[in-house]
């Protein structure tokens, strides 16, 4: 009898040595990383384990106290764990003053925990060092006046105190970076577009954010000179739905019509996503001066952010805004820098045909389109004037212009403004300690 029960203590002991060893521990990973905590900081864990995790908690600690922020309780399997094999779970949930009301300003530590969800239930800690930000910075704008036209462009000078990483111009839904202010870095600028696509109404804001989500931003004087923008009539010809279909997309399926379509709204909507992304490639300086040039005598075809009414046989099938001016000469024509800059884009673009984009500096772009031919290459300085390529009709065009267009942190505006010295001077240059005229 004896025998019988140490022979099956043995083998429970066995047992539990084995299922011990098969206990798994847990990965914790933040995604992302967390380094800064606020009033109310959403923090993402992703937890891996094989057997699952049977309870994550997370707390705040310092200066010796200590707070649990969230607790997450999943059943308890004890047996039968290692036939599983379960997907990464992911935990949200928010750390910050609101869930530890003695938190202060100042070093903290935030420990996660999980217990794998097995026999052993084995248990993983992670500690990270956070600091506590719990005041937004704050922000105060020049005060300057701000005369705005819809669909163009502006400068705005602000200050920024307290702990922050972001700052800038927010008009609707578009944020434009901002820049140390040359000549007082105290300060800083922001040149920004009040966009074609934002409502009238959209007040502008100057906002500094820290990576705690708190934010505070501040209004300043603005008057904006709305622009009715132009309603236009395109119709489409069989030989154009041809020309640009077999030019821009050979491999494509469906009727002419439809392909044509999906140029004209899936792929502009790319090229113009592309453009916009090309804001990331400039220079922290002014590589231009004085007014932008129009090309030499050309004839205006079409404006800034006219809207497109397409017709094809009768019917409207379409409807795009043209962001820039068709600008249009004799054939082949050579194409100038309209300002000095660095060649950031020299190649084929949907729509856009050969298209050429120059940056001037502080994220003001300017974008040559349906070019014959080009005759620059990225990382190219250019002169004002110089010749980046020839006039054509390449992709969507239906004879030989010069597409032009100027973006403002990768966000169209009309360029008339900036062919303009005396709006130059006033409404850009007045605002730069380095530049005042
Ligand atoms: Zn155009």
């Amino acid at each position: 009898m004896k025998k019988l029960l140490a022979g099956a203590a043995v083998l429970l002991l066995g047992a539990g040595v084995i299922l011990f060893l098969l206990s798994a521990g847990t990965a914790i990973e933040l995604e992302p990383a967390v380094k800064v905590v606020g009033v109310e900081t959403p923090v993402i864990v992703r937890l891996t384990n094989p057997h699952g995790v049977r309870r994550f908690s997370a707390s705040l600690e310092q200066d010796g106290a200590r707070q649990t922020v969230y607790v997450e309780e999943y059943p308890a399997t004890r047996f039968l764990f290692w036939r599983k094999n379960e997907a990464p779970r992911t935990v949200r949930f928010a750390a910050g003053k609101k869930q530890f009301a003695a938190l202060k300003d100042g070093k903290a530590r935030l420990i996660l925990e999980a217990q794998s969800n097995d026999f052993r239930g084995a248990a993983t800690r992670v500690a990270i060092d956070v600091e506590v930000v719990t005041r937004p910075p704050s922000v105060a704008a020049d005060g300057f006046q701000h005369y705005i036209t819809h669909g163009g462009s502006e400068l705005v000078v602000f200050t920024v105190s307290g702990y922050w990483t972001e700052a800038g111009v927010r008009v609707g839904k578009y944020t434009f970076r901002s820049f140390p202010l040359p000549g007082d870095p105290s300060k800083r600028f922001s040149l920004f577009a009040f966009p074609w696509d934002v409502p009238a109404d959209t007040v502008p804001l100057v906002y500094a954010r820290d990576p705690a989500g708190n934010e505070a931003s501040a209004r300043f004087w603005f008057k904006l000179f709305p622009k009715p923008f132009r309603k236009r009539d395109l119709h489409l010809s069989d030989a154009f739905l041809e020309k640009v279909v077999n030019e821009i997309d050979p491999g494509g399926s469906g009727g002419l019509l439809e392909r044509f379509l999906k140029i004209n709204g899936e792929m502009r909507r790319a090229n113009n996503q592309a453009l916009a992304d090309l804001r990331w490639k400039t220079e922290e300086r002014m590589l231009w001066s004085g007014p932008f040039l129009q090309l030499a005598n050309s004839k205006v075809e079409a404006l800034f952010a006219d809207t497109r009414n397409y017709i094809y046989q009768g019917k409207k099938v379409d409807e795009q805004t043209h962001l820039g001016f068709d600008l249009s000469v004799v054939k082949n024509v050579p194409v100038l820098a309209a300002n000095d800059g660095k060649v950031i884009f020299a190649e084929r673009l949907g729509i856009y045909g050969n298209c050429v984009v120059v940056d001037h500096g502080y994220a003001l772009q300017s974008i040559y389109a349906h070019l014959n031919e080009i005759g620059v290459k990225p990382g190219d300085q250019v002169k004002k004037n110089q010749p980046l390529g020839r006039s054509g009709a390449t992709g969507m065009a239906g004879g030989d212009h010069l597409h032009f267009s100027m973006q403002v942190d990768g966000v169209q505006v009309s360029p008339v403004e900036w062919w303009d010295g005396a709006w130059i001077r006033n409404r850009i240059l007045s605002k730069l300690p380095e530049s005042r005229p």
